[in-house]
């Protein structure tokens, strides 16, 4: 098939965040293959993925061991379920393995397919939790503005981004959300200690407003991913932490990109020393070669979800044997070739520091990183924080000669993404920074700086 054949039969597919319409008019990039951390389009065009596939491909491309590892389970045992007292060796070997990979109050998973499905599982537990404890008034779940939790109702009315809710009439009720700890848009004069104290403030408000005996819980992604890489000060989780324990509120941190080594800690929970309730993990659980999603749940709540009552609910896919035995070697690779490590010890800290050179390139407002995880944000004017209006176009802009350049790089509004796999070297991050530096130029030209 040629390029302008793919095309035309992709005309009746209907993309995930896009604008079809649009697409269909000008054709979808076609991506055929991909090796290491490079994709090739089908034009035969070489491409560096600067965003892992979608935040999830954390061991890097064209893995055979992953491969062999998941043809010898399609031939064994390609499917079967965990309904009805049954298992299979693969969900329970990896049962263990993440109970002894995880905080020691998780001695309890759940698995399902996508971070979406998963951070819907866990209002289901939520919402049983506080029945099973006779407190059934207590049902609202706070999260935050610019936060993602996935495109389901429930876990897009979880998620506090707008654009999301407006077409489908969300959020659903009992979903409300706080600001986000996004200091270099929204704190002013504020120091980061001060913002992010004030801003784990606004959950204890929202307690009082709403009275702590109808409030079930509060979930937040370690590092804000999708809503531009808000990394929040240090004085905001232990904040939010003794808030949820002062107020009876049940923690859940969203993982799924941070988790598997994303921040150069296994989770990001670790840096940050949140101690939750629930950890939603997918993406680099398996580097996304299957899809698979799972839950750690503390012995808190899966002691009283486990009290002699049928928990109905699950999926058909829930446990997957080939997705369960592609996350035990995915798991495998990450500690054989210790790239949790190598992200903490060489690259992040390398990142960070080629990353600051480009605070002298007058689009560039702020750049923010934890481990393989950062922010490039574009500003009009840096002196006082302006932003472009509209705000995004810039962004799109900076994407689109990335592209041009061989090089994906994603944009939130006027941010660019960084989550390459945890594979890049020292020499990936000088290849990504000439192309980084190249696309802001044209860009810049572009807009008038
Ligand atoms: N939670 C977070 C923090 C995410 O970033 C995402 C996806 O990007 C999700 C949940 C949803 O995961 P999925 O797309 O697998 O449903």
């Amino acid at each position: 098939n040629s390029t302008t054949e793919w095309q035309a039969q992709d005309r009746h597919h209907i993309h995930p965040f896009s604008d079809n319409a649009q697409l269909h008019e000008i054709g979808s990039r076609v991506i055929t293959k991909a090796e290491g951390t490079h994709l090739w389009d089908s034009e035969g065009n070489r491409l560096l993925d600067a965003f892992a596939g979608l935040w999830c491909v954390n061991v890097g491309y064209g893995r055979k061991s992953i491969a062999d590892v998941a043809y010898k389970q399609l031939q064994e045992l390609p499917y079967y379920n965990t309904f009805f007292k049954t298992t299979h060796p693969p969900v329970a070997e990896l049962s263990k393995l993440l109970v002894d990979m995880t905080p020691k109050q998780f001695n309890n998973v759940f698995y399902g397919q996508s971070g979406s499905d998963a951070n819907d599982t866990i209002v289901r537990m939520v919402r049983s939790y506080w029945n099973l404890k006779k407190q059934p008034k207590k049902k609202t779940i706070i999260s935050r503005t610019n936060g993602y939790h996935g495109s389901t109702m429930v876990a897009a009315s979880l998620g506090g981004m707008n654009y999301m809710h407006e077409l489908a009439d969300l959020p659903l009720p009992g979903f409300v959300h706080i600001r986000q700890p996004y200091w270099y848009g929204e704190g002013g004069s504020s120091t980061p200690e001060e913002f992010g104290k004030l801003c784990a403030k606004a959950l204890e408000d929202k307690i009082l407003e709403l009275g702590a005996e109808n409030v079930a819980a509060f979930i937040g992604e370690p590092i804000q991913g999708a809503g531009g890489v808000i990394i929040p000060p240090m004085t905001y989780w232990p904040a939010i932490q003794e808030i949820c324990k002062k107020y009876d509120l049940l923690l859940i941190a969203d993982e799924v990109i941070c988790g598997f080594g994303r921040t150069g800690h296994w989770f990001g929970s670790e840096y940050f020393g949140i101690e939750s309730d629930f950890m939603t993990m997918a993406k680099g659980i398996t580097s996304g070669y299957m899809p698979l999603s799972a839950i750690m749940v503390s012995d808190r709540v899966a002691d009283v979800l486990n009290s002699g009552i049928d928990f109905s609910h699950g999926y058909t896919y829930s446990g997957h044997p080939v997705s369960c035995a592609v996350a035990i070697e995915n798991i495998r690779i990450l500690r054989e070739e210790k790239l949790v490590e190598r992200v903490h010890d060489e690259t992040g800290p390398y990142l960070t520091k080629r990353l600051w050179e480009l605070l002298d390139h007058p689009l560039v407002g702020e750049v923010r990183n934890v481990g393989l995880m950062g922010g490039i944000e574009l500003v009009k004017d840096k002196n006082n924080r302006k932003t472009f209006q509209p705000v995004g176009d810039t962004g799109t802009i900076c994407r689109d000669h990335c592209f041009r350049l061989g090089l994906v790089m994603r944009a939130t509004r006027d941010t660019m993404l960084i989550s390459p796999s945890l594979t890049w070297t020292k020499g990936d991050i000088d290849d990504f920074m000439k192309l980084t530096q190249e696309a802001l130029d044209l860009t810049a030209k572009d807009v008038g700086l």
